[in-house]
This record gives structure tokens, C-alpha cells and sequence, in this order.
């Protein structure tokens, strides 16, 4: 891979205005010294995405970007959440850079990364995810939340990389390609690790923030972890079918067991009848929701029209790497 590549350094905010004024100040300090070092080109940029902040944000950005010209930015027309804003984002950087990295604005992500992750880029590797190593400074209840968010994803069926959020590097091409995915309910840090190509890993410490608040809160968290598992796996309808095939399978053996004891002329008028009853039509039941669930597992993931492949190098034809 060529060095002298553009780097766009893509950072959602939302009303993030008490921490502008300090992130501006270490990313023209980190992109300087990248583009000093010849690592990135000198068209190198950050761009900030407002996410329709009700505060100055976007005043503040506008400002910055009329003094610095290291700096630009996109506003969205109103709030449309972290995910939203960080693609809207990365689709825009994609048309002026070789390389994007994403990350948050309140610079808990280590922005000293950054050079580890452009050199792994140098040797080839097109997503580079930002691991977290320590959680030192999350408070235990944020810890616990978070590693059991990944730890319940993975049980789920949701391949993601532990402990990676969004800070990421990733080629124009994994753009390009990412581009196909369609879906609407968002969850990134998921899809990445569908579109393949040399990925590996870089190990930061995650800092506190550095001023303002949180804009996931734990309700926030909660939706944004339903959302990843119902949009990437259909683990909890087979749970359904599974539950169908089990309940259904007592339902014999009670039918054999409420059959003995009548036999054996202990049970009470009527008391077969019932226990055979309800436990076949709820085995009945759970079973046929479960099949239905199946079928329907089946419809959203046609509905996604994900890529069913991407082609990353053809012998025949270079200029081409992309076919359906
Ligand atoms: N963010 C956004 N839109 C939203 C909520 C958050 O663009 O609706 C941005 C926010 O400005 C920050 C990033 O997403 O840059 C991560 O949010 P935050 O730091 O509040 O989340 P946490 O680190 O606490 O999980
Ligand atoms: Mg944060």
C-alpha cells in the first residue's frame, strides 16, 4: 500500500459543544504530526457530524472549520442517533479519502492509536478495529453492562469483535463495499466483520470522558443491544422452535404418564383429559409459532439484501473487484 494516503477522521457529535474546543485542539496536534511524518497526506481532514445537537455545536463546527483547515464538517437535518450520524459520515468521507477512521468525540477512544492503526493499514490490512484493553475508568456498573452487552451478543449468535465499539480504521474499499448493505436498523460494529477483507486489531486504553454526559444511557444501551440482536440473528426465533420441540415432547411423555395412572385407576374423573390437553396444544402451539418464526427469519434476511459476496482480488480483472 502506498503511503502519502488521505485520512478523514470521522467523529458524530451530539451536543458535544464542551468538548470541541479540546478535541479540535489534540486532533490538529495528532494529524499534524501524522502528515509531518509523511504517514497521511497533507488533505488529510477531520470531519465532525453534527447529529442535529440542540446546543452550538454546529455553530462551533462551522467556526473551526472557517479557521482550520484541517477541519470540515456535515450536519444531519435532526437527531437521528449515533449510528445514523457515524455512516452518514463515513459515506461522505469515503468520496475524499483513501483511509477513514471513526471515533467519538468526547476523546475516550485513544487518539494515540491512530498511529498504530495507519500502520497496520501500511501493511495491508483494511479494517483495523480499535480493541478497548482496560475499562479502568468506566464505573463498575458501566463495565459490567458493557462486557455482558458483548458476552450476550456473542451467546446470541452476533459475531462482533469484544470489546470494540466504534473507533475503527477502515480502507476506502471496505467502504465501498459497505456501501451495499442496505439495512436501515443499524448496528456497525456487526456489519463490518461481514464484509471481510485483512482485519486485525489494536489495543487502547479507554479514557473517561473528558467533559459532558454520556448520550447512552442504560435504556439507551439496552435498545441499542435488541437492535443489534434482532437485526443480525435469528437465534431467538430457533429458542422459540426449540422450546416448541421441547414442551411438545413432555406433552408424549405426560399423555404415557397420565395413561398409567388412569390405567392404574388412581386418577381423578376428567384429569387425564385435561393434562393430555394442555400440554399437547401448548406443544402444539410453541411448535407452530416457532415454524412460522422460521419462515420469517427467513423474509428479513431476504429483506436486508445484504451482499451474498465480495469479491477482494480477481486475476482477470483488476480494475473490477466487485461483481454480484
Ligand atoms: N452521538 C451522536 N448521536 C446521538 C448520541 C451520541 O452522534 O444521538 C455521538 C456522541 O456525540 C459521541 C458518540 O456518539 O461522539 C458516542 O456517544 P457517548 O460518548 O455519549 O456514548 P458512550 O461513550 O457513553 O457509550
Ligand atoms: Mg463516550
Amino acid at each position: 500500500m502506498k503511503k502519502n494516503n488521505i485520512l478523514y477522521v470521522v467523529v458524530p457529535c451530539y451536543n458535544e459543544e464542551e468538548v470541541l474546543e479540546e478535541t479540535t485542539k489534540q486532533l490538529k496536534l495528532k494529524l499534524t504530526s501524522l502528515i509531518k511524518t509523511k504517514k497521511i497526506s497533507s488533505k488529510s481532514k477531520v470531519m465532525y457530524v453534527n447529529d442535529g445537537s440542540k446546543d452550538k455545536t454546529w455553530e462551533l463546527i462551522k467556526q473551526i472549520h472557517s479557521k482550520e483547515e484541517l477541519f470540515t464538517g456535515i450536519t444531519l437535518s435532526r437527531n437521528r442517533g449515533h449510528q445514523n450520524a457515524l455512516l452518514a459520515g463515513l459515506m461522505t468521507a469515503k468520496n475524499y479519502a483513501d483511509l477513514i477512521i471513526s471515533m467519538d468525540a468526547d476523546l475516550q477512544d485513544d487518539i494515540n492509536a491512530m498511529d498504530e492503526m495507519i500502520d497496520k493499514y501500511h501493511a495491508g490490512y483494511e479494517i483495523v478495529y480499535g480493541v478497548r484493553s482496560a475499562r479502568k475508568t468506566d464505573t463498575w456498573f458501566k463495565r459490567v453492562t458493557a462486557e455482558g452487552f458483548y458476552k450476550f451478543m456473542q451467546l446470541m449468535g452476533v459475531e462482533v469483535v469484544y470489546n470494540h465499539a466504534d473507533y475503527r480504521l477502515t480502507s476506502k474499499r471496505v467502504l465501498d463495499n459497505f456501501a451495499d448493505f442496505k439495512e436501515v436498523n443499524l448496528f456497525l460494529r456487526g456489519m463490518f466483520p461481514l464484509v471481510g477483507f485483512k482485519s486485525t486489531k489494536v489495543y487502547y486504553e479507554r479514557h473517561e470522558r473528558f467533559a459532558g454526559e454520556s448520550k447512552y444511557p442504560l435504556k439507551k444501551m439496552l435498545n441499542f443491544a435488541w437492535d443489534g440482536i434482532t437485526s443480525f440473528s435469528v437465534k431467538p426465533i430457533r429458542l422459540v422452535l426449540n422450546l416448541g420441540v421441547l414442551i411438545f415432547g413432555i406433552s408424549i411423555i405426560m399423555l404415557l404418564y397420565s395413561l398409567i395412572v388412569k390405567l392404574v385407576g388412581k386418577a381423578v374423573e376428567g384429569w387425564t383429559f385435561i393434562v393430555c390437553s394442555i400440554w399437547l396444544v401448548s406443544g402444539i402451539q410453541m411448535l407452530s409459532i416457532g415454524i412460522v418464526g422460521e419462515y420469517i427469519g427467513k423474509i428479513y434476511n431476504e429483506t436486508k439484501q445484504r451482499p451474498r459476496y465480495i469479491i477482494s482480488e480477481n486475476l482477470e480483472d483488476l480494475t473490477n473487484d466487485k461483481k454480484y
